[in-house]
């Protein structure tokens, strides 16, 4: 008996290219994640190529993307163009959904460059990790305490771009932050006051989802800081359940 022999090309790519060859196995890996997500199918209908996501699309007016094309990409399966389009392009999109409102076909191609988003990240695409390290700090505060943005990260050196609109913050922060009637806005640290109990919970939410997992791929040392900090709370969390065990 003669092995049967795959036609199938083990790689994509102009051999004769500088660009070096893509592994036909990855790039359907990463394809059939995109397309195994449950939105899926419900975002992408067909496509007329018609261009009026693009005509509208705010992101297009200032950087080389068009969701026609990533739309087009997903519908004709083309897995290079694909894989070439989560390099950079994915990351142009604002998350504004006026394609959504506009397709005729009732796509959401900001839904379907969000899955892609998800699944650059899943695999641990380089294009993520650099998207998403200026965001370190601000992922660091979000999952540690709830909170996105807190006054004490409101310096200068870190809001450049509000030019001399940041003298504006140059004000006693603490002070007047301790003058709002509500005490859970009484902090520098955290935008307000988010309890042990909460904190705990929004942990297990971020373990279940799939959070971490896909922090722990783009920034292994971010996911260190972040258990690390999770840990000491939850024991903060028993100490302080034994100690009201200890009370009755
Ligand atoms: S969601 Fe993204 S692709 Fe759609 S219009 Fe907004 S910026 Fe453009
Ligand atoms: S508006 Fe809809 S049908 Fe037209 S190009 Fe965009 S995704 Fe395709």
């Amino acid at each position: 008996m003669h092995a049967t022999a795959s036609r199938k090309q083990q790689h994509i790519g102009d051999p004769l290219s500088p660009q070096p060859v893509l592994d036909r196995a990855r790039l359907e890996a990463i394809f059939n994640d995109i397309q195994a997500d449950a939105r899926y199918d419900h975002e992408l209908n067909g496509c007329l190529n018609c261009g009026i996501c693009t005509a509208t699309c705010p992101a297009a007016q200032y950087y080389d993307f068009s969701p026609r094309e990533i739309v087009q990409l997903l519908w004709t399966e083309n897995l290079e163009g694909i894989y070439d389009a989560m390099q950079e392009k994915i990351w142009a999109c604002a998350q504004c959904y006026t394609c959504a409102a506009r397709c005729p076909f009732r796509n959401s191609p900001g839904s379907l460059i969000m899955i892609m988003r998800e699944v650059a990240i899943k695999h641990g695409l380089q294009s993520a990790k650099d998207v998403l390290r200026p965001f370190s700090r601000v992922m660091l505060k979000l999952i540690s305490t709830g909170n996105q943005l807190s006054p004490d990260m409101i310096t200068a050196d870190h809001f450049a771009d509000w030019g001399p609109n940041i003298s504006k913050i140059d004000a006693p922060l603490k002070l007047l932050r301790q003058a709002i009637p509500m005490p859970t806005l009484n902090t520098m640290q955290t935008a307000w006051e988010v309890n042990l109990k909460t904190s705990i919970e929004l942990y297990t939410i971020w373990e279940m989802t799939g959070v971490l997992k896909q922090l722990e791929i783009i920034d292994e040392n971010l996911f260190d800081v972040i258990t690390d900090i999770m840990d000491e709370k939850r024991e903060d969390y028993e100490d302080w359940r034994e100690s009201q065990d200890g009370n009755e």
